[in-house]
């Protein structure tokens, strides 16, 4: 995601961030008499499935034994290749600065943020540059105001509205509130304005508040793309999160982003079981109190073969969609398949080290003095690309300065498509490595989304996954981490209470 001057934070949010640190768990967490459960699964271990396997320890207490299962390596859409003497992230890459899960996991397990590297940012329409960040803001600014009135400031004032509303699932979550689904959890922070935002396209949610469409066109389409890879017509709330991942302040981690992945899964003492999941299976058992209790068998594939396991909970943490897992699931009543509806977009991301070529930005400007970051491009015909970046490495050793293009250097190309070799001797002078990674990245959204899928599976059975049909990012992985392992507590111990309450803004107000 770029980073843009787009937004101040408010004092509000702030003074929030600085109670959330404080710390507020004593009533999510009371101490438990019931039995606890023995054993839990977590499929997955992106940083949602690492999440959950930290917000079960927390919740569940040192007895319970996690076994995390991953099929391919820990951080799942995080990871990073060497390019050279550097790594670099491929894919999920910044962090907004209010994203206080990811915050407080980085402070926990006391891994550096990577040190700022000021970016730029310039806008490609397929044939030319239309735009390009000055370095001065007071530039900037007038540019702004000149080309499009007062749609930017009105734009800052729109995000942050809905970025106030967000935060609340953060006291919600202290106080140990969860939610089954996806819509009642997006209902609790912003009411049904939030719903019909996840039900309208972000072009609609935009024109319904006055913004003009040169300006939807211009501005907002190209950060829709280099976030999402798709066009303004992704839902309203997803598009929200975008242009909140275009505020200053974003952030990554030093050395990854994946390493929080692992970090979280040593923090919660879990164990990682490298091996693919092929299916789950429910088995009613007689319990000590007289009542049946379900317990999944997970069937799963390692390096010696196949194995089985037993477990009181499970937490499904990979999309079930099409190309991304397939598990099956059997003797569940309705059943469970192993595909939700809708699929996900690809985004390529191909690493380049080289020279750019300049004139395939249409630009006469001299390549030393180019110190663009980040080029992102409008929804036209002439763009086979969704965005060209200038990359830092995952550390950013002492005196590094991002280089202009008039020197060889490591460039990130977002695309639908792979490259073909004639775009990449188009795009660039020379190149020495080329490296493609072909993600199916996030949902390819197209609201309204009336079928998004539940995070309770089964009785013990949770799915995390759900919440990207809101919005996919690390936090919202994290968010919904918590809230599975929440659920996850509660329906153990029956504590219904703390379950799709409604109203909580209201009635936690007087707590802040
Ligand atoms: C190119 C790109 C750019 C992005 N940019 C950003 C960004 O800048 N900021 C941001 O916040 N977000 C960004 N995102 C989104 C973000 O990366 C994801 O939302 C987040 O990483 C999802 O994490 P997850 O743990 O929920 O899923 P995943 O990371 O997909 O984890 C699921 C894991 O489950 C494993 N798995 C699947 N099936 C099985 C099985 N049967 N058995 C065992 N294991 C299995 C997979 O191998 C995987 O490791 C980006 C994503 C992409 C692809």
């Amino acid at each position: 995601m770029p980073t843009m001057r787009l937004q101040t934070l408010s004092l509000r949010v702030l003074l929030f961030l600085g109670l959330w640190q404080t710390g507020r768990r004593s009533l999510a967490s009371a101490p438990e008499l019931q039995e606890q459960p023995k054993k839990i699964a977590v499929v997955g271990a992106g940083i949602g499935g690492a999440a959950t396997a930290y917000y079960l320890r927390q919740e569940f207490g040192p007895g319970v034994k996690i076994d995390v299962f991953e099929d391919g390596s820990v951080g799942g859409r995080l990871a990073t290749v060497k390019i050279g003497d550097y790594e670099y992230e491929t894919g999920g890459s910044v962090i907004h600065p209010l994203n206080l899960h990811m915050k407080h996991f980085v402070d926990k397990l006391g891994i550096p943020q990577r040190k700022d590297v000021p970016s730029k940012m310039a806008i490609f329409d397929g044939k030319h540059i239309v735009f390009e960040e000055s370095d001065w803001f007071i530039v900037n600014f007038f540019r702004m105001l000149w080309r499009y009135g007062l749609n930017f400031l009105r734009m800052q004032m729109w995000v942050e509205s809905v970025l106030d509303k967000f935060m609340r699932i953060y006291q919600y979550q202290q106080y140990g509130y969860s939610f089954s689904t996806v819509e009642r959890l997006l209902h609790a922070m912003g009411g049904d304005s939030f719903l019909t935002l996840m039900n309208q396209t972000l072009e609609e949610a935009m024109m319904g508040e006055g913004f003009t469409q040169v300006f939807i066109n211009d501005i907002v389409a190209p950060i829709t793309r280099v976030n999402y890879g798709q066009s303004v017509r992704i839902n309203g709330f997803v598009g929200a999160v975008s242009l909140a991942g275009a505020d200053s302040g974003l952030w990554a981690v030093d050395g990854g982003n994946k390493k929080v992945c692992s970090g979280l899964l040593y923090n919660s003492k879990s164990e990682l079981i490298p091996a693919k999941v092929t299916s789950i299976s429910v088995k009613v058992r007689p319990s000590k109190r007289g009542t049946p209790v379900s317990l999944y068998e997970i069937n799963y594939v390692d390096q010696s073969g196949a194995a089985h396991s037993l477990y009181d909970i499970v937490i499904v943490a990979t999309p079930l969609h099409q190309g991304k897992s397939d598990i099956t699931f059997s003797g569940f009543s309705p059943p469970i398949p192993s595909h939700y509806p809708g699929r996900y977009h690809q985004t390529v991301a191909t690493l380049v080290h080289g020279l750019l070529n300049m004139s395939y930005l249409g630009t006469t400007e001299a390549a030393s003095e180019f110190t663009v970051s980040d080029v992102l491009t409008t929804d036209s015909n002439g763009s086979i690309i969704n965005s060209l970046s200038s990359l830092d490495p995952v550390h950013i050793p002492k005196g590094y300065k991002r280089p202009p293009a008039s020197q060889a250097n490591v460039w990130k190309v977002f695309s639908k498509k792979p490259l073909s070799q004639e775009q990449l001797e188009n795009m660039f002078l020379s190149y020495d490595s080329v490296s493609e990674t072909k993600w199916l990245a996030y949902p390819a959204y197209h609201p309204p989304h009336r079928q998004t899928p539940p995070f309770i599976l089964h009785h013990r059975l949770y799915y995390l996954n759900a919440v990207e049909w809101a919005a996919s990012a690390m936090e919202m992985s994290a968010i919904a981490a918590r809230n599975v392992a929440l659920l996850a507590h509660h329906r153990w111990h029956e504590e219904t209470g703390k379950i799709d309450q409604e109203d909580l803004h209201t009635r936690l107000r007087g707590e802040l």
